[in-house]
């Protein structure tokens, strides 16, 4: 079995959020950059699968600036054969359509059985590139996939919908995303990272993958603002026996608050 996982890098939680001075981008300075949460259940899963079945390969493909060669190292070590690492000039100013549009592109010069997702890239949060390369594969999709199982000609998943779950069925190939609680991804171990040196990270342009500026330049979505939200006040402690502080509480509540 065949397979494909792309990655997206994004913020730590960790990050502290700036905005820059003309309201219209996410300042990145000083941020430390990882794979996207939901990626890393999309990997992980990749890997089980192949562990199952035996055979196939693993590409993982990412599209991204230098910063991007650690986390395809990383994939590498922990257990994707061949990593592509899509980086271009044209692609710094693509919107979502224009990821799509090259990772479907990578995905055609490298056929698979399965394309794996997140569900989301943690921070844009937008979580439709994976439909939109379903769309440009021709493939079917499942989205928020907690469990897969597949076989030689259809993986069947089940989905997370609200108050449930529902089992969907696909012909091969088709494009999973990856929700929480699908796995638990591991941790690369000294062999995986001392192996990973040696697997092939392949650098990709636009033009290497029959791209050109139409394709790309095709902007639709403008970023317009940011916006941080209203800092939050500090805690008030109320101090006196409960009999008094149930009263201080139920005069804040009339009198600043408002809400009784
Ligand atoms: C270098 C670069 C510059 C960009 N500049 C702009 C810009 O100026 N304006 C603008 O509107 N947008 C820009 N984009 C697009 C933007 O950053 C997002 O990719 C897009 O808005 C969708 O983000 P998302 O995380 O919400 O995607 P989602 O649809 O939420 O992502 C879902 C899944 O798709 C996959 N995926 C997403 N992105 C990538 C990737 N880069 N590589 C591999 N897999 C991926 C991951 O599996 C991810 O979990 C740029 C992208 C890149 C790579």
């Amino acid at each position: 079995m065949n397979l494909v996982v792309c990655l997206k890098q994004v913020f730590s939680t960790e990050a502290k959020i700036r905005i820059s001075p003309d309201g219209r981008a996410v300042s990145d300075e000083g941020v430390e950059w990882v794979m996207s949460p939901y990626d890393e259940y999309a990997l992980e899963e990749a890997i089980r699968i192949k562990e199952a079945t035996g055979a196939g390969t693993i590409i993982a493909i990412s599209i991204g600036p230098d910063r991007c060669t650690p986390m395809l190292r990383s994939a590498l070590a922990l257990g994707a054969d061949r990593a592509l690492h899509l980086k271009d000039p044209m692609f710094d100013s693509v919107d979502a359509l224009g990821v799509a549009r090259a990772l479907a592109a990578a995905i055609r010069r490298n056929p698979c059985d399965m394309v794996l997702f997140g569900r989301m890239g943690v921070g844009m949060d937008q979580g439709v590139i994976p439909a939109m390369v379903a769309e440009l594969l021709g493939a079917p999709m499942a989205g928020l996939v907690v469990k897969i199982t597949v076989d030689a000609e259809k993986v069947r998943c089940v989905r997370e919908i609200d108050g449930g779950s529902e089992v969907v069925e696909m012909a091969l190939p088709a494009v999973v995303t990856a929700q929480k609680g699908l796995n638990e991804p591991r941790i690369a171990n000294l062999k995986g990272i001392m192996a990973a040196k040696k697997k092939p990270l392949d650098l990709l342009t636009a033009a290497d993958l029959g791209l050109a500026a139409p394709d790309l330049q095709d902007v639709r979505l403008v970023h317009e603002s940011y916006e941080l939200p209203a800092p939050r006040t500090a805690a008030r402690l109320l101090q006196g026996d409960p009999a008094d502080t149930a009263r201080q509480l139920v005069q804040i509540l009339r009198n600043e608050a408002k809400v009784i």
